[in-house]
């Protein structure tokens, strides 16, 4: 047991932490009317199941799977499903606490929740995995529906297991309601009801916050050279659209390996080899392996990092060269690797802004769902970037108006109709 609970403990991410460090300030920054602080300082529902799967085997596992729910002022909880071993209650409280931001910020009619199991998925083969998923959703049971709770793909998640959700929650209510449950889950396969460029949305989202940060310093994206730290959904596809406005990816790392290489790596290239490989970098012949440390520490103009929480911190954060950071994955930078960047003067793109684009394709697809409609892939690409780009101008506004930084008033324009809602909607009762 002591084992167990020494892996728990290194597993441990710290996000919930960092997310309060980063509420507690913007609170104090724009005066947040103290009963709203107390609300938005607790999240509201915290479900933990422990549930049995039968393996190939033939044995039985026991897991555990989380879904917090934080607040739902401005609407249905809204936010990602993560398979990982560092899935627990601190990382679920702290995703779902950022989801509330997100969507408030991007203006959606969405609150925030988060969770996931606790699971490496690569030790199953996929019938466990489907057993799994299923048996996940049906423990959560009433507690997600398509007016309540919306989950969606996140890390080590994807649209075959948003379509095994999909089916098992229609399956267990009644028939007659089987189609208007089809939005209880986003991020789903096409032929599932899912939205043409769902898949992409997160990382074009990315790029066009990086294009208008260059944009504000009359530069382009052609020819800056970036590294990207995870090559899954959102690193991938950010590579896609960076390389389509001239940018050079230099470096790349996943939990399989880290590669550089100074004249270029093709993004197609290596997610052909990513794919033919377990999802993994590692191995790729058109760039050297180096040493995992000295990843952050390259020569560049861009860091995007798109993997887990806390990943820049007091250790590494003083040797980045690059003028940005695009936050791609939810809480990467710690507050002390924060703090190192900002005496550096290097710019930070906050999560909450830069990988909105992931919801507000979630946000389409619920719609297109509820409508019983087929958008079209350039619609909706117009509105993520609609969307995006005026998040962006109040993020940017927002934080000369206060003479802060661009975290802070990220979260200052979200507190903000937060508070405005619960100021004209009163407490019940
Ligand atoms: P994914 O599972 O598709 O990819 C995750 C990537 O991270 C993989 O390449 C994996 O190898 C890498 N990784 C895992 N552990 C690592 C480690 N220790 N060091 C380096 N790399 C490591 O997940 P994703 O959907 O691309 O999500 C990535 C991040 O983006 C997460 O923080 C997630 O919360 C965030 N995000 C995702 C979406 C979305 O739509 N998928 C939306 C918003 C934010």
């Amino acid at each position: 047991m002591e084992a167990v609970g020494a892996k728990k403990a290194q597993n441990r991410q710290g996000m919930y932490k960092v997310v309060m460090e980063q509420f507690e300030h913007a609170a104090d920054v724009m005066g947040l009317d103290a009963g709203v602080r107390k609300i938005l300082s607790q999240t509201n529902n915290e479900i933990v199941v422990h549930f049995p799967v039968k393996l190939d085997d033939g044995t039985i596992e026991v897991f555990t799977g989380y879904r917090v729910q934080h607040n739902n002022a401005l609407g249905p909880y809204k936010g990602g499903l993560r398979y990982h071993p560092t899935v627990d209650i601190d990382s679920a409280r702290a995703l779902a606490i950022w989801m509330t931001w997100k969507t408030s910020l991007a203006g959606l009619p969405y609150g925030g929740g988060k969770g996931g199991i606790e699971i490496d998925p690569k030790n199953y083969s996929l019938g466990e995995l489907e057993r799994i998923t299923r048996r996940f959703t049906y423990a959560l049971g009433d507690n997600i529906g398509p007016d309540l709770d919306i989950p969606a793909p996140d890390v080590n998640t994807n649209a075959q297991i948003m379509a095994w959700i999909a089916d098992t929650f229609s399956s267990t209510q009644s028939p007659s309601t089987r189609f208007a449950n089809l939005h209880v889950v986003t991020g789903k396969p096409l032929g599932a009801g899912g939205l043409e460029g769902r898949d992409r949305a997160t990382g074009y989202g990315v790029v066009v916050t990086l294009k208008a940060w260059a944009e504000r310093r009359n530069e382009s994206l052609q020819g800056k050279r970036y590294i990207v730290q995870g090559f899954g959904n959102v690193g991938y596809w950010t590579s896609h659209f960076m390389a389509q406005e001239g940018a050079i990816l230099v470096g790349v790392q996943d939990a399989g390996g880290t590669l550089y290489n100074a004249g270029g790596i093709d993004p197609e290239q290596l997610i052909a080899h990513s794919d033919a490989n377990n999802r993994s970098v590692g191995g790729f012949k058109g760039a050297e392996t180096i040493d995992p440390a000295t990843f952050f520490a390259l020569d560049c103009d861009i860091v995007v990092p798109a993997a887990l929480g806390n990943q820049i911190t007091a250790k590494n954060a003083a040797g980045i060269k690059a003028k940005v950071v695009a936050e791609g994955a939810n809480g990467p930078t710690d507050t002390e690797g924060e703090a190192i960047l900002r005496e550096k003067g290097v710019e930070i793109i906050p999560d909450i802004l830069c990988n909105s684009g992931g919801v507000i394709g979630s946000y389409i697809e619920w719609l297109q769902n509820k409508r019983a409609e087929y958008w079209k892939i350039e619609e909706v690409m117009k509105m993520i970037h609609e969307k995006i780009s005026t998040a962006f101008t109040s993020v940017v506004n927002t934080a000369n108006e206060f003479n802060t930084d661009w975290r802070t008033s990220a979260y200052i324009v979200a507190l903000r109709r937060l508070e405005k809602t619960y100021k004209e909607r009163g407490i019940f009762p």
